[in-house]
């Protein structure tokens, strides 16, 4: 894996080649995650939104297995360093479903969440975010991502 931090700003910028790089990055992100943060996971179906939750759950001391919580929008571990709080949110049908789910505690908690499509529920995300947004680029490898976190 490479990492580019000039590419736009602040934001750190890794390219992957692999799952397993990708899963190495959600690892070292999940490590550094502190009490009370938002992490807004965006990209096509089949990017590597889960791939990098899975990492991310293990770089908080999960050993539970991570999968995509598609049919619940909510899947919560607690055994890690911090609660870790997992939305997927893409079947969603309109907010009033997280309201069910009673979102707000989770948001503005003290554990971490993890939120894949977050950008289906954006008129609820709270303001200070942290965006992770990975992508394919149709020019290079079928293997390769580039994760951009800001
Ligand atoms: P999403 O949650 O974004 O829909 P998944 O994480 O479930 O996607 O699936 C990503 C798929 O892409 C997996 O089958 C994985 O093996 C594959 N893949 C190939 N290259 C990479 C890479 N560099 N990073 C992450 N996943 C990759
Ligand atoms: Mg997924």
């Amino acid at each position: 894996m490479t990492e580019n931090k000039k590419q736009k700003g602040t934001a750190d910028v890794w390219e992957t080649f692999s799952p397993g790089e990708t899963y190495r990055i959600g690892e070292m992100t999940g490590r550094q995650a502190r009490p009370g943060q938002v992490y807004c996971l965006d990209g096509d179906l089949g990017v590597g939104k889960t791939v990098f939750a899975q990492g991310f759950a293990a770089g908080l001391g999960i050993a539970e297995p991570v999968s995509s919580p598609t049919f619940t929008i909510l899947q919560q571990y607690e055994e890690g360093a911090l609660p870790l709080y997992h939305f997927d949110v893409y079947r969603i049908g309109s907010v009033e479903e997280m309201d069910e789910v009673g979102y707000e505690d989770f948001f503005y908690g003290d554990g971490v969440c993890l939120i894949e499509w977050s950008r289906m529920i954006e008129e609820i995300l709270p303001e200070d975010v942290v965006k992770v947004q990975i992508e394919k680029d149709p020019d290079r490898d079928f293997d390769y991502r580039r994760i951009t976190i800001l």
